[in-house]
């Protein structure tokens, strides 16, 4: 029996198709190659720090018990919000943290998951940022030198563009193409000033307008979208599962219901096959 604590899936793109792994006590778990099986999953009434590893009875800040979750840099609200970064001022939480983390280059994209979004992501999270998120099609627009010159360029654009994504959407299935690279052309005129203005405040040198990238398609190993998405909560159920139909972003489609995983990260859960 596999038991484990859950951790988000990890994504790998091979050839355009998002690929899922979990991480189990015994092996590591080829997620694609469960579509169309059974499956069960048991929550064991255990929930670990995913920092620290000690026992909780709820998690914080996505999967940290409240001391970590208030210490650590990761779990700051600049991490959201990173247009609030303030390592500049000397006060980060884990100044090391920041330094490795958000005071490296990263890019301002446009995404279809649910429709168009913009969002920023670090340079080595491209393109698994994307799958997290169930986008379809990204395209970077602009490469920038910290965390905190993304936020700023992408609190400037969501006041015309979208930066949530409308997961009940996304996971419907059948989205809607977007020309990316003709939104890109239409946010480098409509922001034009802006991004002069910002390019002269971080410095030219610091900051590098895309007009040349190119979109990354994103197909998921989906057998079927379900018509009604209802979401599966091990806070509420204590077994979940089914025909496994799709897995997409974050989330494992079953017939029965939709559970995101991510936002169980630390949960202590038993894995079983039942049927196929
Ligand atoms: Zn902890």
């Amino acid at each position: 029996m596999k038991n484990f604590n859950i951790d988000k899936m990890k994504t790998n793109l091979i050839n355009g198709l998002a690929h899922y792994t979990m991480e189990s006590n015994l092996d590591s778990i080829d997620m694609n190659s469960l579509l169309g099986k059974e499956l069960k999953i048991h929550f064991k009434k255990e929930i670990n720090c995913t920092n620290c590893n000690t026992l909780i009875k709820k998690s914080y800040g996505g999967g940290y018990c409240y001391p970590c979750s208030s210490k650590l840099a990761e779990c700051d609200m600049c991490i959201l919000k990173p247009e609030l970064c303030h390592f500049a001022n000397g006060t980060c939480r884990q100044p090391a943290w920041g330094e490795a983390n958000c005071m490296i280059p990263h890019y301002v994209y446009i995404a279809n998951s649910s429709g168009l979004k913009i969002g920023i992501t670090r340079s080595t999270q491209i393109p698994t940022r994307w799958m997290d998120q169930g986008a379809v099609a990204a395209l970077p627009i602009l490469k920038v030198s910290t965390r905190y010159q993304s936020g700023i360029f992408e609190k400037l654009f969501a006041s015309e563009i979208n930066d949530k994504t409308d997961w009940r959407k996304m996971l419907k299935g059948n989205i809607e193409e977007i020309d990316l690279l003709e939104k890109r052309q239409e946010i480098f005129e409509m922001f034009g000033d802006d991004i002069d203005q910002l390019e002269q405040k971080f410095g030219t040198n610091k900051i590098e307008i895309l007009e040349q990238s190119e979109v990354t398609t994103i197909k998921y190993p989906v057998l079927e979208y379900p018509e009604k998405v209802s979401s599966l909560s091990l806070d509420k159920y204590t077994d979940v599962g089914g025909i496994l139909k799709g897995i997409k972003g974050q989330y494992l489609l079953f017939d029965s219901g939709v559970i995101n995983i991510r936002s169980h990260t630390g949960y202590k859960i038993d894995l079983e096959y039942l049927r196929g």
